[in-house]
């Protein structure tokens, strides 16, 4: 369970997020939306312990990691986070498997296991066939079900998604919405989108406006 109780952001004196306080079930998908500007990508960054806010509590399973050690607050960042971004941050200089792989060689997960996880992560994004191939070598589409077998490698319990579609056409939109959609079964999916019509399963949906929660849409 992730709770936001009364939290503001600010950058310097720009307001970012609003005296927030909403909350995330685990295991459920949730939609934010809204303008450009209105908070949208903050709000993801307090989730995945990326940022702080200024003021108010963001807590994960009752826990204000604000206020732990940066050792921990980075160690639920390295197991328990997956982040995938709008355009895809995949290594253009290593094969799909690799890139999948480099997550597991930090963790230190030996080659056999290494071998079986990203075989088996491949499969879940039902893309074994390009194991080998570039990034360069795929569609759009395709770079993000590989940024998102990524996230899913270190057995994250919590996806975050910015924006994951904004480079896509619609039919592949719907194709990355549907697979983030599968995952809920298991995960908490949060999912930054300016189409929320096209993501099937949402549980919760947030809308910023100005850094304030407008409504539920
Ligand atoms: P969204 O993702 O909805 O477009 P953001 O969360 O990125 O919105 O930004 C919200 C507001 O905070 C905007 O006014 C933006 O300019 C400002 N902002 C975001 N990040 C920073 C930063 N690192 N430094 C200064 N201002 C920032
Ligand atoms: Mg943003």
């Amino acid at each position: 369970m992730i709770q936001f109780i009364n939290v503001s952001k600010y950058y310097n004196d720009v307001k970012a997020l609003d005296s927030v306080d909403c909350s995330i079930k685990d295991r459920s998908l949730t939609v934010i939306t809204g303008e450009s500007g209105s908070g949208k990508t903050t709000l993801l960054k307090l989730i995945g312990l990326m940022d702080k806010p200024t003021s108010g509590v963001v807590l994960i399973d009752g826990i204000n990691y604000a206020e732990k050690s940066d050792k921990a607050g980075a160690y639920v960042r390295n197991t328990r986070i997956g982040f995938v971004f709008q355009d895809y941050k995949l290594d253009a200089l290593y094969t799909i498997r690799e890139n999948i792989e480099i997550p597991l060689i930090i963790r230190g997960v030996k080659r056999a296991k290494r071998e079986e996880i990203v075989k088996m992560t491949l499969e879940q994004v039902n893309m074994q066939d390009k194991a080998f191939s570039l990034p360069s070598e795929l569609s759009g589409g395709q770079q993000q079900r590989i940024a998102i077998a990524r996230a899913l490698v270190n057995d994250a319990d919590i996806i975050l998604a910015d924006e994951p579609c904004g480079n896509l056409d619609e039919k592949n939109s719907r194709m990355i919405y549907d697979l983030l959609a599968t995952l809920k079964s298991h995960k908490t999916v949060v999912v930054v989108s300016h189409n929320p019509a096209l993501v099937q399963g949402v549980d919760n949906c947030i809308v910023l406006n100005n850094g304030l929660i407008q409504n539920d849409c």
